[in-house]
Formats: structure tokens, C-alpha cells, sequence
């Protein structure tokens, strides 16, 4: 494994399935020696283009789950590198990825040209990628859906994907400099499968994360930005860094 000090990510889409201004769907992008995608919901190949990626440097693409505001562009993306001369396409994701992909792309047989290699990553997986460490973990959704934890040999990154507050994406952003997971709803909502701000904060109690970065916002958290913050930080009770999301937002840690 190669030494990497700093890591970069860059969040492309802080949105939802409901569209709302300046928030694309899911996705972000982290970048330490080759960039690696995470989720690629509608609007993320555009945010790619204008965070100054080409698709061209996108060989990795990590599905958190299914759901289309997670993998809306992600045919577009492979088609783009496709255009481009380039056919190969690393995928991740969970179970069923191979199954969905192999259909949705039956639909347009010039892309059964596409060399996409698929692994399907299930909760505890540890496997290497551009001289980073990832293991996956188990999130609490309403289908098979992943949380990551990104590492170098100094620095640990966690992306939630789409979550309940849950024990093991608690266990998997233990310690972690960064922590980008889902809000979707303000207080007081009352959810299942997504994450509220108390419940977020409780659940993160402890857990020593150094920073949270708040995404995956449905358009009823337009104007209780401040206040959702406030509410992580009731349920957490320490002093990590929380704040709202914005896309293009690029992060040093
Ligand atoms: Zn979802
Ligand atoms: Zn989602």
C-alpha cells in the first residue's frame, strides 16, 4: 500500500430523488492517487465536469445501493468514456449490482461493447483500491445498501450512502477525520430507512469522528440548515466539526 498523506473529496451531489436547486442527486468524489466515484445519481456527471474531472480519470465507481438518485449517471458516465475511447469500468456495489447492471444495459446493445468488471461488496468486505483501504459496511435501508470507510495510512474517510442511524455505520466512522452521512429531514420528522438530526447525533455519541458533513437533503431542509446542526449536535454532546453539505464543496483532510 502506497503512502497517501492527504485525501481530497469533493461532494458533486448533495440531493435527492426531489429536485431542488444546487443540489444534484447522490454522489461524491475522493481523490488521493486516481479519483474514486461514490454513488452517481442524476445531475453527478455534470458536477464532475464542473469539479474539473474528466470522465476519463473515473476508471472506479463504489454504488452505495440502488436506488436511481444513486445511479441515475452512471450509464451516461460509461457511455461518455466510452465516447472518449475508453471501455473499462470497474463497478462495486451491493448485491445485485451485477444483475441490474447487465439489464439496464441490455437496453442499449452498443454498450454491451463496455468491458465493466463488477464486484459485488457485502458488509465486512476489506479490499484495496488506488492505494486506499476500504471496508464496507452494513446500512440500515429499505434494500441491500452499504456504508464505506476509505483509509490511508494516516487518514480515514466514511461515506454513509443512504442510512437509518445504525450501530455499524457507527462502528465503521469510529475515529474517522471525515464523516459524510445522509440527514434527509429536519427535525421533527419522523422516519424510517433515512437519518434525522437528533437520531444522527445519538447514534454518533462517542464515536470520536472529527468532522460530519450533512448530505442527501430532501427539499423540506431549504432554510432549517442552521438549525438541523444545532440538532446533531443535541444528540452527539461534543465538539466534532458538523455542517451542511453544498455541491462542488471540495474537502481537505
Ligand atoms: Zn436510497
Ligand atoms: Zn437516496
Amino acid at each position: 500500500m502506497s503512502v497517501v498523506a492527504k485525501i481530497e473529496v469533493t461532494l458533486l451531489g448533495t440531493g435527492v430523488g426531489i429536485p431542488h436547486s444546487g443540489r444534484a442527486q447522490a454522489g461524491l468524489v475522493l481523490t488521493a492517487n486516481e479519483p474514486l466515484l461514490f454513488d452517481c445519481g442524476a445531475g453527478v456527471l455534470l458536477r464532475l465536469s464542473e469539479a474539473g474531472f474528466s470522465p476519463l480519470e473515473v476508471d472506479a465507481v463504489l454504488l452505495s445501493h440502488l436506488h436511481l438518485d444513486h445511479v441515475s449517471d452512471l450509464l451516461p458516465l460509461a457511455k461518455a468514456r466510452w465516447l472518449l475511447g475508453e471501455r473499462r469500468l470497474d463497478l462495486f456495489g451491493p448485491e445485485g449490482t451485477g444483475a441490474w447492471f447487465d439489464q439496464v444495459r441490455s437496453l442499449y446493445p452498443y454498450l454491451e461493447e463496455l468491458d465493466v468488471s463488477i464486484t459485488t461488496v457485502r458488509p465486512g468486505d476489506e479490499f484495496f483500491l488506488s492505494g486506499l483501504k476500504i471496508r464496507a459496511g452494513e446500512a440500515v435501508h429499505s434494500l441491500p445498501a452499504l456504508g464505506y470507510r476509505i483509509e490511508s495510512e494516516t487518514r480515514a474517510i466514511v461515506y454513509s450512502g443512504d442510512t437509518e442511524p445504525a450501530p455499524s455505520i457507527r462502528d465503521l466512522a469510529e475515529g474517522a477525520d471525515l464523516l459524510v452521512h445522509e440527514c434527509s429531514f429536519p427535525e421533527p420528522f419522523s422516519v424510517t430507512n433515512h437519518s434525522t438530526p437528533r437520531r444522527l447525533g445519538l447514534n454518533l455519541k462517542g464515536a470520536g469522528v472529527k468532522r460530519i458533513v450533512l448530505t442527501h437533503l430532501y427539499p423540506q431542509t431549504i432554510g432549517r440548515e442552521e438549525e438541523m446542526v444545532r440538532d446533531v449536535r443535541v444528540g452527539l454532546g461534543d465538539g466534532a466539526w458538523i455542517e451542511i453539505g453544498r455541491d462542488l464543496q471540495r474537502i481537505r483532510i
